[in-house]
């Protein structure tokens, strides 16, 4: 690809060309709006994965880009790369999705993505970079079409282990996901081979919408995300008797729903016992018979249980079962639980979390480190080894996932100058190590 010549060039020692392009945060905001305008409709933005509208999203990411001087390959999963060769081969990566869910928000997943391609054109207008520069645009984050989140990213990362089950999927049509990848150019079975593509991958950074109402209510722009929650989901049932509504007396019933019932507010006991945000929601609760004129014979309860800290989350189970059991023997119930989905917490590295800090400091004054409730293609890329860290801006109403998501333009400005100085502290430190 090349250069475009129209501003004043700069000669390097290396004998290459550059225009110096200065960082432009409001440029940023400009494309965002550009891409809701293309991909969005008056329900919110409709770029799902494996789709027309995000194959347009993918061709109009690739048209900001063309420009510079990057190498440009699609890897085995779906996912973009664009690349800028630096002195080492070393890379520090900058990715993001622009997938998004169906009546979506206009910033999730791709912010990240334009917020770096502004980074890109600052960096490659300096020159050649004391190490490589790699932005990635993984395929199908959100997992909106068929169920299946992370799907480009842990392809890459090498932990894609569903094969099976992935080549079952079916959208709501009863197209089947593989047949859906190959009108994308995805092999599903060869999909694993993008693992190649983290072999120099030194760093991967991430700058997101929080989703979440932290930082609006702390009254900060931005934070440093520590990792993403370790999760536990759990089925609950209690049984009980089912009794006629009329003749059974209060005290002689045994009400399943009265232990549910229990236990759903005891989780807010348990969450504010163990603390550092921990989180633990009863988010369906399903009543047999099921029927106004008798007493519940069973209820099975949903429980999804969250925390960064692995030894914090094991303690909420216990209290969560030791719970049950007092409940259980109060309303003279039995109780029995299975385990149907777990993923242990993610940490994120310590030396990025601390140039995050510096770099959040540096463009809004204060700091703030939060975990990660959501998870992301970050929390793979950190489980493949990769050091990773995420930076977080500010959610309006913690709102995602619905056309209301939104971010103030002034903070989405603050949030591309704090990721681009997060990748020179990153770059520097990685050149430091390469040499
Ligand atoms: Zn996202």
């Amino acid at each position: 690809m090349s250069y475009h010549t129209r501003r004043p060039l700069t000669c390097h020692g290396d004998g290459r060309y550059a225009r110096r392009v200065a960082l432009t945060p409001s440029r940023t905001v400009d494309e965002l709006r550009d891409l809701r305008e293309l991909t969005g409709d008056e329900n919110g933005a409709q770029r799902v994965a494996w789709t027309p509208v995000w194959r347009q999203a993918k061709e109009w990411l690739s048209s900001k880009l063309q420009e510079l001087p990057l190498e440009y390959e699609v890897d085995a999963a779906g996912n973009q790369w664009w690349t800028l060769r630096g002195a080492s081969d070393q890379a520090v990566l900058l990715g993001g999705h622009i997938d998004s869910v169906p009546n979506g928000g206009w910033l999730d997943g791709c912010l990240n993505v334009l917020a770096a391609v502004e980074v890109l054109r600052r960096i490659a207008g300096e020159g050649t970079p004391a190490v490589t520069i790699r932005l990635v645009n993984w395929a199908d984050e959100e997992g909106a079409r068929f169920g299946r989140s992370l799907f480009g990213s842990s392809a890459a990362a090498g932990s894609m282990a569903d094969q099976d089950e992935l080549r079952d999927l079916r959208d709501r049509d009863g197209i089947a996901l593989p047949d859906a990848l190959r009108e994308h150019g995805v092999e599903l079975d060869n999909a694993i081979d993008a693992r190649s593509q983290l072999q120099r991958a030194a760093a991967y950074l991430e700058l997101h919408i929080e989703q979440g109402p932290v930082l609006e209510s702390l009254d900060l722009p931005l934070g440093a995300v520590l990792g993403t929650f370790g999760v536990e989901r759990h089925r609950i049932t209690w049984r009980g008797q089912a009794a006629h509504a009329g003749s059974t007396p209060m005290d002689q019933r045994r009400d399943a729903l009265a232990g549910a019932a229990k236990l759903a507010l005891e989780l807010r006991e348990i969450a504010a016992r163990t603390g550092d945000g921990a989180v633990l929601t009863s988010g369906g609760v399903v009543c047999k018979p099921g029927i106004v004129t008798s007493v519940v014979e069973t209820a099975e309860q949903l429980l999804d249980m969250r925390h960064l800290d692995a030894g914090k989350l094991a303690s909420m189970w216990e209290q969560v079962r030791e719970a049950c059991e007092r409940f259980a023997a109060e309303e003279r119930l039995e109780v029995e639980h299975e385990r149907i989905w777990e993923i242990e917490p993610i940490l994120f590295d310590e030396t990025l979390i601390g140039f995050a800090d510096e770099a959040i400091r540096e463009v809004a004054g204060t700091a703030h480190r939060l975990p990660s409730g959501p998870l992301h293609d970050a929390a793979e890329i950190a489980r493949a080894g990769v050091p990773t860290v995420m930076l977080f801006v500010q959610s309006l109403r913690g709102l995602s996932h619905t056309k209301l998501e939104d971010t103030k333009p002034e903070h989405l400005e603050l949030a591309v100058q704090a990721l681009d100085r997060l990748a020179s502290k990153t770059i520097a430190s990685v050149a430091e190590s390469a040499k």
